[in-house]
């Protein structure tokens, strides 16, 4: 790698991992998908439950047959077909589970996590519920502040996920949010958490490669 572009690196995480150590989060720059799995598995020593969100990047980890070869409890409802009682019941019990493993749309190098909803299942367990949250992401997930991150909201994540998705929403022709009012509008909920939930205790492992939208 250019050293210019090594060094510009550092100075992103570095400021980033202080801004989310000052705001009362654990942050955690790791090498390798395999380090961030080895990580989370170290977390979830003590937990026997484990809640995972609708979330590439912690799958792309493959940690979550480790955790079920481990013998927890997962709550994934990507195993239950879309709309029925057992997904809605999966989604519930994410909110229990003793930790849930998400990604998110934007972590600011101020240390503020970003993250806008459909159905509020992910942000709600992210701030209270759940004992412990683990949140990863990829480099191409940190923004300068709040307005950058909303900005990537808006200009990549929820376009491509309404994309990934099949809605039919103006954004997945224009490319970028156009604040539609569709019935298939997957963006409701937006949170920002500024300093660690007072309940909750807040992992955010930062791999350095793009994960992820
Ligand atoms: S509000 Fe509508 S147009 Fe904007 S990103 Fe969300 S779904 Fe797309």
């Amino acid at each position: 790698m250019d050293e210019f572009v090594k060094n510009h690196q550092k100075i992103v995480f570095e400021t980033t991992l202080n801004a989310l150590e000052k705001n009362g989060f654990k942050g955690i720059l790791v090498s390798s998908k395999e380090e961030a799995a080895e990580k989370i598995m170290e977390i979830a020593k003590d937990c026997s439950s484990v809640g995972i969100a609708g979330t590439h990047t912690v799958r792309a980890l493959g940690v979550l047959p480790k955790l079920e070869q481990a013998g927890k409890v997962m709550s994934d409802h990507w195993k239950f077909k879309p709309g029925t009682p057992e997904e809605l019941e999966c989604r519930k019990n994410q909110g229990r589970v003793d930790l849930f493993l998400v990604s998110s749309n934007a972590v600011t190098m101020n240390g503020e996590i970003v993250n806008r909803d459909g159905c509020g299942n992910r942000v709600n367990a992210m701030t209270f519920g759940p004992r412990k949250v683990v949140i990863v992401i990829g480099k191409n997930k940190i923004t300068p502040d709040l307005e950058s991150a909303l900005a990537r909201i808006e200009e990549v994540a929820a376009p491509i996920r309404a994309m990934s998705l099949n809605r039919k929403t103006p954004c997945v022709k224009t490319g970028y949010c156009m604040d539609c009012d569709s019935p298939e509008r997957i963006c409701r909920i937006t949170s920002i958490i500024h300093k660690r939930p007072v309940m909750t205790d807040i992992t955010v492992i930062i791999i350095p490669e793009d994960l992820g939208y």
